[in-house]
């Protein structure tokens, strides 16, 4: 696939093509993972398959892969004990049972996909005392709750599997050893750099396995104990059973065997030089991952199509002689799905090559239904909604009363009534964003579900994103979305990378910092200064944006309008995770995926430290000061 990706962007026009070699940790299962039921007679009630079903109507469905149903990153071991139904694994879903007088120390939970990043649902099961855990989809969050199953539809289906890793991914991203030498060559380690005593403190110590909602049905139904409706309207998922919490008086018995070893990820590389010396140029950086779990075609290979496409746009530029005046690198990274590792390994070992880019801009999966959403660092999104109007017309598109692309979703928002939302986790942007500060933009076509229904499964096959993939399930529609979604990546980066004064909105970035303060206001903390600092921030951004109208020294301009995002990094990083150095979006330390606005302060308030959370308010301050002294220049 590297080889691929390397002659796609050779024969595109690209001209500088390197593959970018990254020792890294994997595992991978020796032996498929075991699952069975015993009664208190040790009599074996029942085995799970753990097997996804060979469907006629999917072509790619006969592959052993099928039976290789397991975690990244979960390590080997063998358990029995009682099981317990823990909901979406959240810390939130863990004190409702303990409310309940449920204790999970010493047993099997059982939790459901969703609400929050998998890895994170282990995590907390382990800092309660658990001993092993099971990972199941539930129809009501990507199955027949939503409509027909596969094949007959897009939806999960009975046998179907969500793969995934298990990392801790909140607390960093990246190789959780630092295995490649190149580290200790630049004197680092993963201790300088997370702040974690070794890769234990990163990765499950107890052993989990993700299973179908076929599999886990029979387990659920025989729990006993509390009805889990008593703790809480939202635990009772759409299986039709009565769900119950347990512990169960059945014995419960999983076993892993997975290899974990050392091994080379190839990332490739390629640049489009910028005409500009090296001193004014702010290099823009266009990302997608190319490893699956199996087959991948919406995740990653929706994304990646596009990203040959926008190769294919560029190299034609540079083959009619055009050049850009700043860099533009095309990414493809590998060991995205354990943890970012690619993007973060490459990010932390070529620092030279980005410590004056200007943006990253991501793709991950871009076609998995077809409604647009968009994510953005918020001094990017003017930008965002420029390319939207520019394009509307010459892209296809869906969503949108009047369908016009401009009503898509631009950032998911923070809460109901703010229009300004965050990046979070669970992509490559990462390292980009959090541990470097470089503004960053992700966008996709999904389903308003927010997943779709075959994501990590060996049917997330061709043959499911032509059928059901694209606009109203029509057929073949997902692959023009694939093209529609070339173009605005291509356009983006070429506003990035060829125009004179670049593309920054501060004025947004200062609103969305007016929004984030008024979100964490009311709970006793003293928010004078930031809000002073803000104010400070914003008469700097409407200065700025006054300039751009007739700018005098370009270099200099781009430089703050560029750089300005660095000023919001503390080095010291978020409190208990200093990989994590930005102060105004983070993912949440126990959810993972959703986005978390000024996480050191937020996550302080809701661990109830307000002393920590008025500490933070001072970091955060600090840093607008700075931004707003830079941006002035
Ligand atoms: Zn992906």
């Amino acid at each position: 696939m590297a080889d691929y990706l390397s002659s796609a962007f050779k024969d595109a026009g690209i001209e500088s093509v390197e593959t970018f070699e990254l020792d890294v940790l994997l595992n991978y299962p020796s032996s498929p993972p075991t699952l069975k039921v015993s009664n208190p007679d040790g009599q074996v009630t029942f085995a799970a398959t753990l097997s996804e079903d060979i469907l006629p109507e999917d072509s790619t469905s006969d592959t052993p892969w099928r039976n290789t149903t397991f975690h990244g990153y979960a390590p080997s071991g063998s358990v029995s004990a009682p099981a317990v139904f823990a909901n979406y694994g959240r810390p939130s879903d863990f004190d409702d049972l303990e409310a309940a007088n449920i204790s999970v120390e010493g047993k099997i939970v059982l939790v459901r996909y969703g609400q929050c990043f998998r890895g994170l649902k282990v995590m907390n099961a382990q800092n309660r005392g658990a001993v092993g855990v099971l990972v199941y989809s539930d129809p009501q969050d990507d199955g027949f709750e939503y409509g027909k199953c596969y094949p007959e539809g897009p939806w999960r289906s009975a046998s179907s599997v969500q793969r995934g890793s298990v990392q801790f991914n909140s607390i960093c991203a990246g190789d959780p050893m630092r295995a490649d030498k190149r580290y200790e060559e630049m004197g680092e380690s993963l201790t300088s750099l997370c702040g974690v005593k070794d890769y234990t403190s990163l990765i499950p110590s107890i052993p989990s396995i993700p299973i179908s909602y076929g599999d886990a049905q029979p387990i659920l139904s025989q729990l006993g104990g509390v009805a889990a409706e008593a703790l809480g309207d939202d635990w009772v998922g759409a299986l039709p059973i009565t769900y119950t919490t347990g512990p169960s008086t059945s014995i419960v018995s999983m076993s892993t065997d997975n290899e974990f070893k050392v091994t080379s990820i190839p990332n490739v590389i390629g640049k489009i030089p910028g005409s500009l010396p090296a001193s004014d140029d702010h290099p823009v950086l266009l990302g997608n991952h190319r490893d699956a779990w199996v087959f991948g075609a919406a995740d990653p290979n929706s994304g990646t199509a596009s990203l040959i496409e926008v190769a294919k746009g560029l190299g034609s530029l540079v083959q009619s002689g055009w050049q850009p005046k700043h860099t533009i690198y095309l990414l493809s990274w590998s060991g995205e799905e354990y943890g970012l590792l690619g993007s973060t390994g490459w990010a932390e070992l070529n620092f030279d090559a980005i410590s004056s880019a200007s943006a990253y801009i991501n793709v991950d999966t871009v076609v998995s239904g077809d409604e647009l959403t968009a994510s953005a660092t918020p001094a990017l999104t003017s930008l965002w909604e420029g390319v939207m109007a520019d394009l509307d017309g010459h892209v296809l598109f869906k969503n949108g009363p009047s369908g016009n692309v401009l009503d898509a979703n631009v950032n998911a928002p923070i809460n109901a009534d703010d229009a300004i939302g965050t990046l979070g986790s669970g992509s490559d942007y990462t390292v980009f964003l959090d541990h470097f500060g470089i503004a960053s933009l992700d966008f996709e076509f999904n389903s308003p579900a927010g997943t779709y229904g075959v994501y990590h499964s060996i049917y997330d096959s061709f043959d499911w994103i032509d059928n059901y993939g694209g606009i109203d399930g029509e057929k073949g529609s997902s692959f023009e979305l694939m093209a529609s979604a070339a173009k605005m990546w291509g356009v983006l980066a070429l506003r990035l990378a060829d125009s004179d004064v670049l593309p920054f909105d501060h004025v947004k970035q200062a609103e969305a910092l007016v929004k984030y303060s008024a979100a964490v206001d009311g709970n006793g903390l003293d928010l004078s200064e930031l809000n002073s600092n803000i104010d400070a921030y914003m008469k700097a951004a409407q200065g700025v944006a006054e300039e751009m109208n007739s700018p005098g020294d370009l270099k200099d301009l781009n430089f703050r309008l560029s750089m300005t995002e660095r000023s919001f990094l503390n080095a010291d990083g978020l409190p208990g995770r200093s990989w994590m150095k930005h102060v105004l979006q983070a993912p949440g330390f126990y959810l993972g995926y959703a986005a978390m606005a000024f996480p050191g302060v937020q996550q302080a308030v809701d661990d109830g430290d307000l002393d920590l959370a008025q500490q933070q308010v001072a970091v955060v301050a600090e840093c607008v000061d700075k931004a707003a002294t830079f941006l002035k220049g």
